[in-house]
């Protein structure tokens, strides 16, 4: 899109003021690209919800406090006693290779085999989605995504100046017709497709997983169309009963791009991701790595190394399984109690609970009103680049306690009866 300019003047200072109504003095500075940077709904939230008195239903932030403090301590001890210079210092731009390997370990879980070479070590998978977007992303570029979306990653596409086609899902996840169809009416429409981002295993934010007899079928659709597959996988492991499905990458090695992270399954502070990649995409992910950020930080990667080789980290994943599940059955048991005029998903695993509110309801809209019953949730347009998902939010069951889950709940139910009642 390209943007008005709009004309600046110098003050006195020397300094460029804008002469619009924008009262940043930069801002027809800006390359088109950052006009996509504009604050999400969920980092406008964040400001209200970490108000102490309101119980967040809102942000995804895992649980850390489940992980016993010795464990990092101790593996953090050993790495500056017996590695200090090398954790202090620059490294490899692909990471750590001893943490390669043992990724290979943690992927195994969910049925990749792959080749520690093909891995490169990123900022969080966060990082990762920003350097494949910037290799791949062209202006007017489409990417597929399932429809809800995770907010940050369609924040990025955006900032590349693409288009993000939503596809819906059922139970059952991404559905497969539907995407035939899409793929078919974007050609029709001359648009180039450039890649399919999904999220197939306990979606943020709709909870639900894409079902076995259905990854084999999304796998072909995408090669016979030629696109690539952009698998982001961070709740994998933590699933509350049945292992779920294995991951598209364990099915397709050469149309498959899988980005992996150790903030769910240990802790987001260290910033340690990865991407599993096919050996060409592999090598220009490294280069835009090392012209981004040199290398990832060798400490957190080292200290990870450590806990990995020293630590029960599967008892740890365990432990926080435990932790996830009965925070769901919380909410779950709580919403069927106080909310039985809306419906939900009901998750195997991971962070999320996708509510429908009754037909006229919006929950953007009702937002102000949950603020003052103290309860926060995200609303469901944060999660569609098109407006859709009014009637919708996302409800995050991973950081309040069990009691605080029972009162958040309980308070949207007055929130929701008090819109019914308007
Ligand atoms: N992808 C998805 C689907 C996520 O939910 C998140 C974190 N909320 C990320 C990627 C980014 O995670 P990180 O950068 O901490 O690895």
């Amino acid at each position: 899109m390209i943007r008005e300019k709009k004309r600046i003047h110098v003050t006195q200072q020397g300094r460029p003021s804008s002469s619009g109504n924008n009262l940043d003095p930069w801002y027809s500075s800006y390359a088109a690209r950052a006009a996509g940077l504009a604050a999400s709904e969920v980092r406008a939230l964040f400001a209200v919800a970490s108000r102490p008195e309101v119980v967040s239903l809102a942000g995804g932030m895992p649980y850390v406090s489940a992980l016993p403090e010795d464990l990092v301590t101790g593996a953090m001890d050993r790495v500056m006693r017996e590695q200090g210079p090398t954790a202090l210092q620059y490294g490899s731009g692909q990471g750590v290779p001893a943490l390669r390997e043992q990724i290979l370990d943690v992927m195994a879980l969910e049925g990749i085999s792959a080749s520690a070479s093909d891995i490169v070590v990123t900022t969080g998978s966060q990082h990762a989605l920003e350097l494949f977007s910037k290799l791949f992303l062209d202006p007017g570029d489409v990417v597929i995504s399932e429809g809800p979306s995770y907010v940050t990653a369609m924040v990025i596409f955006k900032s590349y100046q693409a288009e993000i086609s939503h596809v819906p899902m059922d139970d059952d996840g991404l559905e497969p017709e539907a995407l035939r169809q899409r793929i078919a009416a974007l050609k029709a429409e001359g648009k180039r497709i450039k890649f399919l981002y999904t999220i197939p295993t306990f979606h943020n934010p709709a909870g639900v997983t894409l079902a076995e007899s259905r990854r084999a079928e999304i796998l072909e659709i995408a090669k016979q169309n030629d696109i690539l597959v952009l698998e982001d996988n961070p709740y994998g492991l933590l699933y509350f009963d049945k292992e779920p499905p294995k991951a598209l990458r364990s099915l397709d090695e050469d149309g498959v791009v899988y980005l992996g992270t150790f903030s769910k399954t240990l802790a987001p502070g260290f910033r340690v991701g990865w991407a599993l990649a096919p050996h060409a995409i592999r090598e220009k992910l490294i280069l835009a790595n090392e012209a981004a950020i040199l290398c990832p930080s060798s400490f957190s990667q080292l200290v990870i190394s450590e806990y990995l080789a020293s630590a029960d980290w599967k008892g740890q994943i365990e432990t926080f399984r435990g932790v996830y599940r009965e925070r769901k059955q919380t909410m779950i048991a709580a919403l069927e109690e106080h909310l039985p005029m809306c419906t939900w998903t009901d998750p195997n695993g991971g962070f999320y609970v996708w509510l429908t509110l009754p037909e006229g309801l919006d929950s953007k809209a009702m937002l102000p009103r949950a603020v003052k019953e103290l309860v926060a949730y995200t609303p469901g347009t944060a999660f569609y680049g098109d407006g859709g998902g009014a009637q919708n939010m996302r409800l995050s069951f991973c950081y309040p306690t069990p009691e605080q889950i029972r009162v958040g709940i309980r308070r949207l139910a007055n929130v929701v009866n008090g819109e019914l009642d308007l």
